[in-house]
């Protein structure tokens, strides 16, 4: 829309009464003149009553003017009008695409990010509040170092809410003060839990324990995004968002995340490892350097160049496995190491990548808040101590209330229990089995049996045997 000239906003009854005026008629006298109610002479002038070719008519022979002239001044009256009108709404329409291009509202509503705005003013003030600006004409993206430089159009409002997800989250987190040092000494614990999937649910906590936010923040369509580095009052923060569902691409990032800390690498970086993208192009020095500590740590360098030296080119799945073992981590570590190292076609020994959403549920921000209870869920994952997972408190009642009833392990091994305190003891056995033990376990169920439970949870026979049996896991369960 072009500006409008203001005399064209001129309602022609002002000129009417400019008319009036040089002749000194009063309304009721114009009124009285064409024989009209003075009523629809006065709406006339104050512009509510259009003028129509009668009317014009009767002015003009009143006034001494053509009928054209006020059907001219009617008609660019009324054009005007209509053109303020729709300059408003195009404005309206610009400012709705602009909020529209800087961040995907339809994920961000479905995500419950912000809520179903009643208008545009409430649109842009929620946006607003979610991204933490005064204004969305001046938003800033943080100066965020790539791993792979414009490797997909990622889209800078995507991203920038999903930092800002990220944010709010790791700002709900309480952790004890970070250190450098303490990080550094943890690194070979983390790694410790590389040896088994079953071991990944407790990386979150171990790396909070260090002072290290950690968030997981599924990626939205257009992030291509696995991971980022951020800082946040002098701790910095982890984020992943799980994007490939494997436990190798899990370890790398979050192990090529934890490089960058120890290294001291400055500012964000945000990581994206795509299988199909050519990679070390656009990296900076700090990627390699983070990368490299990310291998050497998962696999050491000198085994592996044995192992590809003996295996190749073949690297049949048992070697693989032999390989992992030997390493003491999963074999889809070294699965995917050998992808990426272009060691082995992509599609070789895929059976072997396990997925890793699973394993670490409790930690993702909820897609869909409303059909997976997310306050719920996100009440855990913020309490200043989320002991790993956490056991409805209905399970635990039902095991409870169970005790002193045969239950059968996997094996057909019948036993009961009685509860002491907030432990479950066996009748078969001395040990107890804390309630921890069975919140730990039964964040991994559904398994098919209690063998990836060993190393987890003490008695995990009895354990996948309690949390197997419908009268614990059915809400409808017989007392
Ligand atoms: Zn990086």
């Amino acid at each position: 829309m072009g500006t409008l000239t203001p005399a064209r906003l001129i309602p022609p009854g002002r000129l009417i009464r400019r008319e009036l005026e040089e002749r000194g008629w009063t309304q009721k006298e114009l009124a009285e003149i064409v024989d009209r109610p003075v009523q629809a002479i006065a709406e006339i002038l104050q512009g509510h009553k259009q003028i129509t070719p009668e009317t014009a008519q009767e002015l003009a022979a009143a006034l001494g003017t053509s009928a054209e002239v006020w059907m001219n001044l009617e008609t660019a009256y009324r054009l005007a009008l209509a053109a303020r009108d729709n300059e408003k709404r195009a404005a309206a329409i610009a400012r709705m695409a602009t909020i529209h291009n800087l961040v995907p509202i339809p994920e961000l509503l479905r995500r419950g990010w912000i809520s179903r705005p009643r208008d545009l003013q409430d649109l842009e003030q929620q946006v607003r509040g979610f991204l933490g600006v005064e204004s969305l004409h001046f938003v800033a993206m943080p100066a965020v170092n790539f791993r792979q430089a414009q490797a997909r159009e990622a889209s800078p409002g995507a991203l920038l809410a999903w930092l800002r997800r990220v944010e709010t989250i790791a700002r709900q987190q309480k952790v004890p003060p970070f250190s450098y040092s303490a990080l550094e000494a943890g690194v070979p614990r983390l790694l410790d839990m590389a040896a088994h999937s079953t071991y990944i649910p407790r990386v979150p906590q171990t790396l909070q324990d260090l002072g290290v936010h950690f968030v997981i923040v599924p990626h939205l369509q257009r992030t291509y995004v696995d991971g980022a580095v951020l800082w946040r009052d002098d701790r910095p923060v982890i984020a992943l968002t799980l994007r490939h569902d494997r436990v190798d691409n899990f370890w790398m990032t979050l192990m090529h995340g934890i490089a960058h800390v120890v290294a001291c690498h400055q500012g964000i970086h945000i990581d994206t490892f795509d299988d199909d993208a050519p990679t070390a192009m656009h990296e900076s020095p700090d990627e390699h350097h983070a990368d490299q500590m990310a291998r050497d740590w998962l696999l050491d360098a000198g085994a592996l160049a044995t192992f590809v030296a003996e295996a190749r080119p073949l690297f049949s799945a048992d070697a693989v496995k032999r390989f992992a073992a030997a390493q003491a981590r999963t074999p889809d570590i070294v699965l995917g190491r050998l992808h990426t190292d272009g060691l082995l076609e992509f599609d070789r020994h895929r059976f072997l990548i396990g997925r890793v959403r699973p394993l670490l549920q409790p930690w993702i921000d909820t897609a869909d808040p409303e059909s997976l209870g997310s306050t719920k869920r996100r009440d855990d994952m913020c309490t200043p101590e989320p002991a790993i997972p956490t056991l409805a408190t209905e399970t635990w009642d039902r095991i409870v209330q169970h005790k002193g009833r045969p239950f059968n392990t996997k094996t057909g091994k019948q036993f009961t229990y009685s509860i002491v305190g907030t432990s479950v003891k066996p009748n078969h056995t001395e040990r107890l089995i804390g309630k921890s033990d069975f919140a730990r376990a039964w964040q991994m169920m559904p398994i098919p049996g209690p063998a990836p439970l060993r190393d987890i949870v003490q008695g995990p026979a009895y354990v996948w045997a309690i949390l197997n049996d419908p009268r614990i896991v059915s809400v409808n369960a017989p007392a």
